[in-house]
């Protein structure tokens, strides 16, 4: 490619252009990283994790629930076979010493059985109790996670429309300044843009390039002092496009 000519004033040009890609860059970047990103992550798997505990929960007040009314029909039984030994030894019916004796230690022995089941029925209750609040809890949970998410959705939407709004007044602007550079010198720019990262050109200002910061060495400058106006000139150091104003220090 030819050595690009630009009239001073176009050169000056790629100084806006410049500044709005860099601005365009750095909306950019604040969308992709908004905070509000990370925070909605977390509560995505915060409520994952919360929706897990759930089901585990509401499967172990069902299995719970299901061995205590087991437990309660257990207990019912052995109390109606007491209840109907204890008929019969009452009624006088069982006249047979040994029947007698037998049926008394049925009795002795039911109500034994009785009360472990009365037992396993309390401690069943109180494992409910336990299911039933860790239950609660993680209902609990989630309702404020969700009501989390929806408030940071609604910030990271607010902040997402004020980037776009923003973009697109760069990018108008950017239009506008496109407008006024010439073609090649546009092209030229472009391409040291996507080789030097985001900032195509920038102002020699006394003596040092903006864009990499680099002061220039006496001899750079005499040359860029030689060189005619509408001489389009690079910074050896960086490849950008070095515009000169009345700052240059030249
Ligand atoms: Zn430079």
């Amino acid at each position: 490619m030819g050595f690009v000519k630009a009239s001073p004033e176009a050169q000056l040009r790629l100084l806006e252009l410049a500044d709005l890609d860099t601005e365009l860059a750095r909306l950019d970047h604040r969308r992709r990283t908004l905070p509000e990103h990370a925070e909605l992550e977390q509560l995505n798997a915060r409520a994952a994790r919360a929706r897990d505990a759930l089901v585990a929960a509401e499967t172990e007040l069902s299995d719970l629930s299901r061995e205590q009314e087991r437990a309660e029909r257990d207990v019912e039984q052995v109390r109606t076979r007491i209840d109907k030994d204890q008929a019969r030894l009452d009624g006088g019916a069982v006249s047979s010493a040994r029947e007698l004796e037998s049926l008394q230690s049925e009795v002795v022995s039911l109500k034994r059985r009785q009360g472990d089941l009365e037992e396993v029925v309390l401690e069943l209750m109180e494992r409910l109790e336990g299911a039933t609040a860790r239950r609660d809890a993680t209902a609990a949970e989630q309702g404020s996670v969700s009501a989390e998410a929806s408030a940071v959705t609604a910030r990271r939407d607010a902040a997402l429309a004020e980037i776009t709004e923003a973009a697109a007044k760069a990018s108008d602007a950017r239009a506008g300044v496109i407008a006024g550079v010439p073609a090649d010198l546009l092209a030229l720019y472009d391409k040291v843009r996507a080789a030097a990262g985001g900032v195509g050109a920038a102002m020699l200002r006394r003596g040092r390039c903006e864009g990499c910061r680099e002061s220039l060495s006496m001899a750079e400058l005499s040359e860029i002092r030689a060189a005619a106006p509408d001489e389009v000139i690079r910074h050896e150091e960086c490849r950008r496009i070095l515009v000169r104003t009345s700052e240059s220090g030249l």
